[in-house]
């Protein structure tokens, strides 16, 4: 079917996008046919009889594809927003399910609404005799947990019910783990960083609880689009030979991509229009002209605000579309949440605007417009939102930028942001602290012996021991076990072991209960809003001091709260939530200590080191600024102790007599301080993080190296592998800091390159010119070395 350009509903808002320069960069993707193949006739007759009766004639190619590759081997698949994943590992599921009426599955999910939506989706197979699907999770009622553990044989849940309920417990689940024929994790992709270091331990406590009662079952796993998901899926299950379906049957829209800058209200400032404000226009203006649209955004705040806008803007001239707006975010009720899809759905509204609530794939239907306001965080979570758009065939994705580093460094460069390869998800099972709380919690599960490597890798039993010095394991004499008379492994088929194995010093402990998998140090700060005496979560005790101090404003899920109180020896911070016009910014003391060199390399012209650092942090002050223009509104001075913590770090060594030549002291610390903020911000596009997630200090002495050093470490305690793959990848990161700061458009600094909305001394000194100087310097030196080689 032709369509006739002038039709679209967004032509006359590109048309004046393109005349006045706001619309930096157009592409268009599709459309692909879709691939359609019979369904693989070796399923069993009753799942062939099922797609019958859901009137499914023929799958897409990589579904089919999906069924034989799980059949065979532990399976990824990575086909596109609304591709029909669960599809492909819902068909192997329920044939294992018809053909074993012992057999059980289960299936993780990082949040509970994609547990309840998976949930209806097997449902409507209508297999009733033979699958059984439940949800178990912290909002199953009490009274029919014992039934579910008995009867269902899907049972869906998240990690953290895995880890702190399943696990510990598995003696009340020994029919589930003895017949436990496949584990789907879906949207893996989420598990990352410190979530994702955690998970992986989960994971492989469950392949060995499993072991134990004599199964081992197939992993099925899906994920958004990433760079290495391969990689991602062995990491996480600790599994080899993991293998990937990537080609996509499914059909795939015409879709016009169109990447969005907001004019320049102030060049030498880099001042631009707010991306909220331009995003209403734009939002309005869509659906005046019939298009029915998504939008996101990142914050709760942002999302309520923007509705507003988008409704006033429209409720002049058609009040009957300004009824038909509505926002969608975390916090809202079931029922709610329920009652805006179905009203979606069903076309009655016309734009939502979202948080990343809707982007993990509840299924809503298509949409005509996706509008990603600001940058998500990574370039791999923006392509599954442009995924939304697509209705009868046709779509447009935007993306609004805003004034952060990245967003402008992306206007800049959209090719970047089309054809860069979208980011590796990155974790570390063996990211010390959090290893060892999970070999605590392994070994309350079960006596640890030498054929736990087989899931805990090789360095297992230095940790161990760790644990045994710290009197948390003791050592328990082979014999014992030897007898049988292991209790808690009432199915075990290891025995025969001749070294000695460690269990728990203290049994009738319950350290499962003291891990949060959100967080990398068991050490945590309790936050309670003394407004209702809800406990809101917790913050690691190495971000406590500087996140919630006391007269912070402190963001929860997108909500604000003002710290009243932070009781140290309690270890929690009392707030109370805040309507202020003002945000809050820590002045820092920060010292490193480097412990331990793990790697070394010359490079750029530099030294460049990897290895273990103690990062020691005192809180001086505080910044009140405001929301509306960042101007400081007050300094607020706070007696803290300091702490510290040790992580990982890569730094490297300038030379100091030469940089001394070309520039004054106080240009130095500029330059170098200017040239870690650079690094820090570019460095999520190689590692999925957020530059939250990164520290780093910048000094012109540092009494370990003896020169003009930059260190940029992980942010959370032990480290989760953001500083080891910049370490691997250095040079990338400095040509991205390049031509980050070298290219924007402002006369000194400003939010969109050198300055950093996390800087512990309130972005002072910093030196845009002395950061492209260093940096010039440093790749113009690979350039020298790229030419003797090839001499
Ligand atoms: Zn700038
Ligand atoms: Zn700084």
């Amino acid at each position: 079917m032709a369509l006739d350009r002038r039709i679209e509903p967004w032509s006359a808002l590109l048309d004046a996008g393109r005349e006045d320069g706001r619309l930096v960069r157009e592409a268009a993707e599709g459309p692909g046919r879709a691939k359609l193949v019979e369904a693989p006739r070796e399923l069993h007759p009753d799942v062939l009889r099922a797609l019958g009766r859901l009137q499914i004639d023929g799958l897409y190619s990589h579904q089919a594809e999906a069924v034989h590759s799980a059949w065979s081997g532990p399976t990824i698949i990575t086909t596109g927003t609304a591709s029909g994943k669960s599809m492909c590992f819902n068909l192997p599921t329920l044939d294992v399910l018809c053909r074993d009426a012992r057999a059980r599955a289960l299936y993780l999910y990082p949040t509970k609404a994609l547990a309840q939506d998976q949930a209806r989706a097997l449902a409507a197979f209508a297999l009733t005799k033979r699958v059984r699907p439940a949800i178990y999770d912290g909002d199953t009622p009490r009274e029919t947990r014992a039934q579910i553990r008995r009867n269902a044989n899907v049972v869906l849940t998240n990690p953290d019910m895995l880890h702190v309920g399943i696990l510990p417990n598995h003696a009340a689940w020994a029919d589930l783990f003895a017949n436990l024929a496949v584990v789907v994790i879906d949207e893996a992709h989420v598990y990352r960083g410190v979530f994702g270091s955690h998970v992986a331990n989960v994971l492989r406590r469950l392949r060995r609880i499993a072991a134990a009662y004599g199964t081992e079952p197939r992993f099925l796993l899906t994920s958004a689009t990433i760079a290495n998901p391969v990689e991602l899926a062995e990491r996480l299950t600790g599994l080899e030979d993991v293998r990937m379906i990537e080609e996509d049957g499914s059909p795939a829209p015409h879709r016009r991509i169109s990447i969005w800058n907001p004019p320049l209200t102030d060049e030498a400032i880099g001042a631009r229009r707010s991306a909220l404000s331009e995003a209403a226009d734009l939002l309005a203006q869509l659906v005046r002209d019939g298009a029915r649209a998504i939008c996101f955004m990142k914050s709760r705040k942002g999302v309520e605000v923007l509705s507003r806008l988008v409704k006033q803007d429209l409720q002049d001239t058609h009040p009957d579309l300004a009824e038909r707006i509505a926002p969608y975010r975390a916090g809202y009720t079931p029922q709610q949440r329920r009652e805006l899809e179905g009203r979606l759905m069903r076309g009655e509204l016309r734009a939502v605007i979202t948080t990343d609530a809707l982007e993990l794939g509840i299924d809503i239907g298509e949409l005509d417009a996706a509008v990603v306001v600001t940058f998500p965080g990574t370039v791999a979570s923006l392509r599954q939102m442009w995924g939304r758009a697509g209705r009868r065939g046709r779509g447009l994705a935007m993306y609004v930028a805003g004034e952060d580093a990245l967003d402008q460094f992306f206007c800049r460069h959209p090719e970047d942001f089309l054809e860069r390869p979208v980011e590796a998800a990155i974790l570390d099972h063996e990211s010390q602290l959090i290893f060892r709380q999970h070999l605590l919690c392994a070994a309350h599960e079960g006596a640890l012996g030498s054929e736990d490597a087989e899931f805990f890798g090789p360095r297992w039993e230095a940790h161990a021991e760790v644990l045994l010095s710290a009197g948390e394991l003791r050592r328990r004499p082979a014999q014992a076990r030897r007898r049988g008379v292991d209790p808690i492994r009432p199915d075990s088929v290891r025995g025969g072991s001749t070294s000695s194995t460690y269990v728990p010093r203290r049994p009738g402990s319950y350290p499962a209960g003291e891990v949060s998998l959100r967080s990398a140090s068991p050490e945590s700060f309790a936050i309670v809003d003394v407004s209702s005496g809800e406990l809101l979560g917790a913050t690691e005790a190495a971000r406590a001091h500087s996140t919630v101090h006391e007269g912070a404003v402190y963001l929860h899920l997108g909500r604000s709260y003002e710290v009243r109180e932070l009781d140290l020896d309690r270890r929690r911070a009392l707030v109370a939530p805040f309507d202020g016009d003002w945000y809050t910014q820590p002045k820092r003391q920060t010292d490193t200590e480097i412990v331990r060199l793990l790697d070394r390399r010359e490079t750029l012209g530099v030294t460049l080191s990897f290895g273990e650092v103690s990062v020691t942090d005192t809180v001086l002050a505080f910044q009140r600024r405001r929301l509306s223009d960042h101007a400081q509104v007050d300094l607020i001075g706070l007696e803290l102790p300091p702490t510290s913590f040790s992580t990982q770090a890569l730094w490297f060594e300038l030379e100091g007599g030469e940089l001394g030549e070309w520039l004054p002291l106080e240009a130095l610390l500029g330059a170098l301080h200017a040239t870690e903020h650079a690094q820090i911000a570019v460095l999520p596009l190689i590692a999925m993080c957020d530059r939250w997630d990164i520290g780093g200090l910048s000094t012109n002495f540092h009494p370990q190296t003896g020169a003009p050093t930059i260190f940029l470490y992980d942010g959370h305690p032990g480290g989760i592998g953001i500083a080891r793959t910049a370490f691997s990848r250095f040079e990338e990161l400095c040509e991205d800091a390049r031509r980050l700061i070298a290219e924007c458009p402002c006369a000194s600094g400003c939010p969109s390159c050198v300055q950093s909305p996390k800087c512990g001394n309130l972005n002072e000194p910093l030196s845009k010119a002395g950061a492209v100087l260093v940096l010039e310097r440093m790749l113009h030196a690979a350039g020298e070395q790229a030419v003797a080689a090839s001499r």
